[in-house]
């Protein structure tokens, strides 16, 4: 098999947050800067809980639009909100020239763990929102997949069968979910290839910036921290600079082995930081535009 790193074969996406503070808005602008040059395939921007970013998430799609040649993705809850709302954002994002959503059910208003219960006459969940969406108007829509299955999901294959759900109504692409063990990955890939689902599975990737919030995350949303990745970030809580040096290794060695396997595209979760997502890249063989063409 061609590697596809050395054949340039490889594709990245970047995920941010929309920003609450000036200093976040800071740190958001100088992420996309420098990641910009490395032409991802797209780069999305989420939604907060609850639709709580709903203005913030708008603007800062907005403002890529307008200041950079990146292709935005927005992303989109069914949460708190009616369907007649909800398409009134799908069609703001449309009229501001946004052609990619990534459509989500979201988790419950009251947080992670508790019951969901669709909003009365708002869209039930993640399949029924890409239906709303396709009937709006010609978007791309990316959904989201579980290789540890969803807290909320009786089991993988129930699991499963939502993709299929949202690859039914028109979805054409999925985005993981983060995991660290490869072959939890690949088992789910074989899954979901067996229900006859082909569209791509990207993997989404958490550089992992700070073990302690990685691990609350992870158990928020059903993704298992493997025994060995807590026992390299061990001891380090203080030490900032080693944290960093292990979170590029541990990034670098699961990309390299999904590559190794065939793996060609890949969903960074930023967490709006550039540094590692950035080595992780340029391992990848990506480099700025500007030297590419030099
Ligand atoms: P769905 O795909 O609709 O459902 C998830 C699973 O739950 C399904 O497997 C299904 O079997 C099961 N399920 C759904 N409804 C029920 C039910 N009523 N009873 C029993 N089982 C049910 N959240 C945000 O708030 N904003 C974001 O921007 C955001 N971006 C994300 C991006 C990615 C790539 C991923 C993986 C997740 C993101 N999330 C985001 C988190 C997501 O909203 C939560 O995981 C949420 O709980 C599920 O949304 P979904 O679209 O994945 O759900």
């Amino acid at each position: 098999m061609a590697n596809p790193v050395a054949s340039n074969r490889i594709r990245v996406s970047f995920e941010f947050f929309p920003p609450k503070t000036e200093e976040m808005e800071r740190s958001l602008w100088e992420a996309i800067a420098r990641l910009g040059p490395l032409s991802p395939n797209f780069v999305s921007v989420t939604y907060g809980a609850g639709g709580s970013t709903r203005e913030r998430t708008h603007t800062t799609v907005k403002r890529i639009l307008a200041e950079t040649a990146l292709v935005p993705a927005a992303h989109l809850t069914c949460v708190a909100a009616t369907r007649a709302e909800v398409d009134t954002v799908i069609r703001g994002y449309g009229e501001a020239g946004v052609r990619h959503i990534v459509a989500l059910r979201g988790d419950p208003p009251g947080g992670v763990g508790e019951r969901y219960a669709p909003h009365p006459g708002g869209y039930e969940n993640g399949a029924a929102l890409v239906a709303g969406i396709k009937r709006i108007g010609d978007f791309e829509v990316s959904v989201s997949a579980y290789p540890e299955k969803h807290p909320d999901s009786a089991s993988v294959e129930a699991d499963i069968d939502m993709l299929k759900a949202k690859v039914d109504a028109g979805a054409s692409r999925a985005i993981t979910q983060f995991f660290f063990e490869n072959a939890t990955y690949f088992r789910y890939l074989d899954r979901v290839r067996a229900r006859g689902i082909s569209i791509p599975i990207v993997p989404g990737i958490l550089p992992v910036q700070n073990f302690k919030q990685t691990r609350v995350f992870a158990e928020r949303c059903g993704a298992s921290v493997p025994r060995w990745l807590a026992e390299r970030f061990d001891g380090l809580d203080d030490d900032v600079a080693t944290r960093k040096l292990i979170a590029a290794a541990v990034a670098a060695e699961q990309v390299l082995g999904l590559v190794k396997q065939g793996v060609t595209d890949f969903h960074f979760y930023t967490m709006n930081r550039a540094d590692l997502v950035y080595a992780i890249c340029h391992l990848l063989g990506l480099r700025p535009a500007a030297r590419k063409a030099a």
